[in-house]
This record gives structure tokens, C-alpha cells and sequence, in this order.
């Protein structure tokens, strides 16, 4: 069925829905955030949104900058906000969910921290760690990143305000644990987070010095835009993919002995797909902090091969320079993997949270953006969808050992 006919449907259900009194109130949002929420969104996808969704929902458009407005909405329009980002324009996040209208603004007002961010020089980019960064890559294990993607697409879901989205963040935490227990400079903690349930997770191995590199991407999976705490939503490519990932950079880091310069982080974000709730606490923490955060490599979605190109870096959001240099990265250790430059909008995924904190961030995704996995969001999100394999992830893997290894010297 193609998406306008599944929009028609869900929208054809939803008015049904309300028609016979149900009440759909996200009760978690509501008791945190109040019955209305303020998001920043695209300019497409407000207009969107206003133009397709506003019969059965109140929504109102209250300030628009060049790129972005902000919108004042039911706390129940949040996990449809996520359905239209994800249904209509291809992104996995899609909107910033804000507790109040000065959040919200000033987000909107962060124009300049963006532009910065994007435009920046942060790092002097040169590729000269030939030899261990070869040494390492070649470290890489498809068969870990496999069964990490098989372990977290095991869990009934892991959306942010459900038992089992606790628990799956309650594992990360113990395997990453597990995989540093051997090093005195590695630690992992549990970022709790006041509003909701699900704690991110990040881990730590020192540097020499204060400069820190992120790698990272969120840990919280959706199905659906009702009943998303008890869903069947496996979230294997969106996004065990770009976790299995993560850990299996991390774990070549640290049992290969690597002592960095710079001190690296290894974050698993909880509650992405509802707002960038996590990442953007944890960035708005670093700013606050005046922590020198040098690079961000964001890692959502990894392991479905749809375009001919395998690696495509989002211009938009991101570094400049950064993007740049993976591009070098993957061109002199990668050799057969291709790739190229795509767009995926406003708040696609975590990295804008890094992004509008005037951090420089990348995003390497699976696949151009309309020939990413049309899986995601669905109870068919597993692994299967990828051959059971992680053929396409181990790549970003290898491309994730050589951004570190590079950036740190
Ligand atoms: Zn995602």
C-alpha cells in the first residue's frame, strides 16, 4: 500500500476514533508538559501540517523564522508529529518537543549557533593515523553488531515511557559496562532524565586532554502513533542498527588497548523519537557546561542498503568541514564503499540537537533519504529486512573506528 492510501486510512481510523469519544491524550507528555505542547518544526512540515492534519486537531502556527516555526499543539499531536515527519518526508525524528514557548523560541533564535556549528572549523581534519586506524578497522565483527541488533529488537519496544524501554536501556548499560570493565579510564553512567522514564545512557573513556568526541545515536524505538507503550516495535534498523554500531566502535577502542588524546563518549539517547528529548538535554548540558565538544558523530539507521550510494552524509545541520573529512575518511580506508551528500531536513535525528548548541555534528545514514528502509515505525522494522545480515552497518562501523582514530591525533 502506498503512503498516501495508508495516510488516508490511519486518518479515516484516528476520526473514527475521536468520533466515538475516545480520548488519546499521550498521558505522559500531558502530566509533564501540560495539555499543550510547543514544537519547532520545519517550515514544510508546519505548513504540512496545518494544511492536512488541523481538521481533527487544534494546532496553531506562532512564529516562523527562515528555516523553522514554532507551533503550539496538543500534547496527543506529539505522536502523530512523529507519524507525518516519518510518513511524509522520510525523517526519523522530524520536530523538537519544548516544555514552554521561551524553549521553543529560543531554539528558533539559534540561528546564529547553527550557522556556527555548520560552518565552524572545530578540528584540523588531517587523515595521518594510517597504521592503526588499518589495525582497527580491520577489528571489525559483523557478528557483534548483529547480535546487538538481534538483542535490542528482542525487547517488545523501546519507547520512552514503557517497562520495556527501561530495560533495554538497563542491558546497554550493563554490556557496555561488561565491555570496559578491564580499563581503569572507562566508565559508563546512567543519564536520568526528570520528565520521563528511560534514561540515556553514555559512556566514557578519558583522554589526555578536555577536548570530547561523541559518538552516538538514540536507543528508543515506536510503532504506530497509538498505544505506543505496549506497540510491537522491534526498531532493528531504526535504531538497534546505529547502537550496534556504536558498540562495536567502542569495543575495538577499548580491547585494542587505544589510549586517546581526546576523551571519547559513547551516548545512547533515549526518547528521540518524540522530540530529541534526550540528545537535547544532554547538548543543552555540554553548552551549559562550556564542555569542548570537537566532533559528533550521530549513527540512526546503518543497516539497510537501498541506494547506490552506501554512506550519505546530511549536508543540512551538519559540519561542513566534518562532512568533509569523513568523506576523505571513507575514500582512503573504505575501499568499494561509496557515497555522497543528501538532505534530511529539520530535526531528522539527534545530531540537530548537537547542532543548534553550536556543536559540530555529522550524519552518515543508510541511504538516501527516500530510499531508507520504509520499514521503520512498523512492527516489520527487524532484522530480516537486512538478510539477517549487518553487512551494511559494518561499514559505518569501520567509518566510525577511523573518524575517532583520526579525530583524536
Ligand atoms: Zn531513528
Amino acid at each position: 500500500m502506498n503512503h498516501t492510501l495508508l495516510l488516508f486510512f490511519s486518518y479515516l481510523f484516528t476520526q473514527s476514533l475521536f468520533a466515538s469519544g475516545h480520548n488519546h491524550t499521550d498521558h505522559n507528555i500531558n502530566k509533564n508538559f501540560g495539555d499543550y505542547v510547543y514544537i519547532t518544526t520545519g517550515n514544510d512540515m508546519a505548513q504540512f501540517s496545518l494544511e492536512k492534519h488541523n481538521k481533527i486537531n487544534d494546532l496553531e502556527l506562532l512564529e516562523s523564522g527562515s528555516e523553522i516555526s514554532i507551533m503550539r499543539v496538543p500534547a496527543q499531536f506529539v505522536n502523530e508529529a512523529g507519524h507525518i515527519a516519518h510518513e511524509s518526508f522520510n525523517r526519523c525524528g522530524g520536530f523538537m518537543l519544548h516544555k514552554s514557548l521561551k524553549d521553543a523560541q529560543v531554539e528558533l533564535e539559534s540561528g546564529a549557533s547553527r550557522s556556527f556549528a555548520k560552518n565552524m572549523v572545530f578540528d584540523d581534519y588531517q587523515i595521518n593515523q594510517e597504521k592503526t586506524v588499518t589495525a582497527m578497522i580491520s577489528l571489525v565483527n559483523e557478528e557483534n553488531i548483529i547480535e546487538t541488533i538481534k538483542k535490542l529488537s528482542s525487547y517488545r519496544n523501546r519507547y520512552y515511557q514503557s517497562k520495556t524501554g527501561v530495560k533495554s536501556q538497563n542491558w546497554l548499560f550493563d554490556t557496555w559496562k561488561d565491555l570496559g570493565k578491564s580499563r581503569s579510564d572507562f566508565s559508563v553512567k546512567k543519564w536520568q532524565h526528570a520528565d520521563w522514564k528511560q534514561d540515556s545512557i553514555v559512556a566514557t573513556l578519558k583522554g589526555k586532554t578536555d577536548d570530547i568526541i561523541v559518538i552516538g545515536g538514540h536507543a528508543d524505538s515506536v510503532a504506530g502513533w497509538l498505544g505506543r507503550k505496549i506497540a510491537k516495535a522491534p526498531g532493528a534498523d531504526d535504531n538497534a542498527s546505529g547502537i550496534a554500531t556504536t558498540t562495536e566502535i567502542m569495543r575495538i577502542i577499548i580491547e585494542s588497548g587505544y589510549q586517546p588524546e581526546k576523551t571519547l563518549m559513547f551516548m545512547a539517547y533515549a526518547a528521540e523519537e518524540v522530540g530529541l528529548l534526550g540528545s537535547r538535554e544532554i547538548a543543552k548540558e555540554f553548552k551549559k557546561t562550556e564542555k569542548n565538544v570537537v566532533g559528533v558523530l550521530q549513527l540512526d539507521m546503518t543497516n539497510f542498503n537501498g541506494s547506490d550510494l552506501d554512506i550519505v552524509l546530511m549536508k543540512d545541520f551538519t559540519n561542513n568541514g566534518q562532512n568533509e573529512f569523513i568523506g576523505k575518511i571513507v575514500d582512503k580506508y573504505l575501499p568499494g564503499v561509496s557515497w555522497g551528500y543528501g538532505r534530511c531536513g529539520y530535526a531528522c535525528s539527534d545530531h540537530a540537537s548537537w547542532n543548534s548548541q553550536g556543536f559540530p555534528a555529522s550524519m552518515p545514514f543508510e541511504a538516501r533519504k527516500f530510499e531508507a528502509n520504509s520499514r521503520i515505525h512498523t512492527s516489520r522494522d527487524t532484522i530480516s529486512r537486512s538478510g539477517n545480515s549487518a553487512e551494511h552497518a559494518q561499514k559505518f562501523a569501520k567509518m566510525g573506528v577511523a573518524f575517532v582514530i583520526e579525530l583524536d591525533f
